[in-house]
């Protein structure tokens, strides 16, 4: 009986703390800005070619293409499936800036590719929703 008591004791220490550490890693995760929210908040330069209320647009530092761009929204959305009904409009303006972009920077014509890594089979390395333009080549198809 009292071994039965312990081992129920045991499972309930167990699975509260499992939800503490759950807890204490959501939080850190909150807290901790990634280095596009600090590139939004100017704390990290970058090659800005776009800025507006809801957005921006850099270079990528580490570019796969001659044209390389980085278009993500100020607010901080980590993945596609976690935007909500609230975000339509702030999705749609990423798609129109996208396009804008590349018009004002003349590769509209000659084409382009607009990518959204997302988690981690998708080859996501920053969890802040953003998507890569790239241009200046002929792209092949399918991506590895
Ligand atoms: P992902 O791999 O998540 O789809 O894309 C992240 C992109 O961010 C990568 O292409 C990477 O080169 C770029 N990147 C990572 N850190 C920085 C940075 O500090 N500045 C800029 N401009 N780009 C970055």
């Amino acid at each position: 009986m009292l071994s039965l008591g312990i081992c129920f004791l045991h499972r309930k220490t167990w699975s509260n703390l499992n939800w503490g550490w759950q807890i204490g890693i959501d939080l850190l995760h909150r807290r901790m800005p990634t280095i596009f929210e600090k590139i939004c908040q100017g704390e990290i330069p970058a090659r800005f070619v776009h800025q507006d209320d809801l957005c921006v647009c850099f270079h990528d530092v580490t570019p796969q293409a001659p044209i390389h761009l980085l278009l993500i929204p100020r607010k901080a959305i980590p993945r596609v499936e976690q935007a909500n009904a609230e975000d339509q409009a702030l999705l749609g303006h990423l798609l129109l800036t996208a396009g804008e972009i590349a018009r004002q920077q003349g590769f509209a014509d000659t084409g382009f590719r607009i990518v959204i890594n997302n988690g981690a089979d998708g080859g996501e390395t920053v969890p802040h929703l953003h998507i890569h333009i790239l241009a200046g080549r002929k792209l092949s198809w399918p991506p590895g």
